[in-house]
């Protein structure tokens, strides 16, 4: 068998509200508050850090490089991602609401100047729930794409993906570099040990702005509003079996 050339793999890792967070809308309306609650790396961005490294431990990347943009405080979720096992992290730091296709605009740039062989991110973010981000690049690139992955196996020069579709699995194979998001069941992502968060604190992480990738973020859209989900009515206990087939005959007509 062939070696394989090692692979250079690039993650956006994206900090989001921490998915046990109960949110609350905003007295506005226009977003959720996230002032003192806990965040976060995006669950979905865990898996595709947990595969890269997961690579790496096989021979297959010599080095992966994962990347948030936002505000200082992602240095967190890059140190965190580090600490699973990425070699160097990068913050696009900015305060502008990033919105997908900004943050696709600030990867493209960042894949040109890396020139990684494998982007590997989650199929979605769990604050906006876009699932747009990963699309958006790969046709900015012009690059194939495997969204939805639970498997990745990697020949060479090729990625061989599965994915998880309606009723059954497809499997596809992709001339690399190409973009590949990630499922819930592709790995189980592995805890951060106190040694590997220490270690993590020493890999270099660099600081830039979009200006310096010269891409604008400006948004596009804005949001007209945000609502909570209708409240639930108060359920009611019925004694026996008897009353409960009475009044879903009487009451609430369902049978
Ligand atoms: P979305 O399209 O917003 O649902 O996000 C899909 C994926 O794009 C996420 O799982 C991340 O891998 C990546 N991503 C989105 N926003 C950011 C960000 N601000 N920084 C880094 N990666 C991001």
């Amino acid at each position: 068998m062939t070696e394989l050339k090692p692979m250079k793999i690039l993650v956006p890792v994206k900090r989001v509200v921490d998915y046990n967070v109960k949110v609350r809308v905003k007295a506005d309306k226009l977003g959720v508050d996230i002032a003192n609650v806990k965040m976060s790396m995006n669950p979905f961005d865990e898996i595709a850090v947990e595969e890269a490294v997961r690579l790496k431990e096989a021979g297959k990347a010599a080095e992966v490089i994962v990347v948030s943009c936002g505000v200082p405080q992602c240095q967190e979720t890059l140190r965190t991602a580090m600490a699973i096992g990425a070699d160097r992290g990068i913050l696009v730091e900015t305060d502008v609401d990033l919105q997908p296709l900004g943050v696709a605009k600030l990867l493209k740039a960042l894949f040109k100047k890396e020139k990684p062989d494998l982007v590997i991110m989650g199929k979605q973010a769990i604050d906006d729930d876009a699932n747009q981000t990963g699309q958006m690049l790969a046709a900015l690139l012009d690059r194939p794409q495997a969204t939805f992955a639970s498997k990745i196996l990697i020949e060479e020069g090729s990625a061989v993906v599965t994915r998880e579709v309606d009723g059954g699995l497809e499997t596809l194979k992709l001339i690399l570099p190409a973009i590949i998001t990630t499922d819930l069941r592709l790995n189980e992502p592995r805890y951060v040990t106190l040694p590997n968060i220490m270690k993590a604190k020493k890999k270099q992480l660099d600081i830039i702005k979009p200006a310096d990738l010269a891409v604008d973020v400006t948004p596009r859209l804005s949001v007209v509003q945000v609502s909570d989900p209708p409240a639930r009515k108060a359920g009611i206990k019925v004694p026996d079996v008897a009353t409960l087939v009475s009044k879903l005959k009487t009451e609430a007509k369902v049978i």
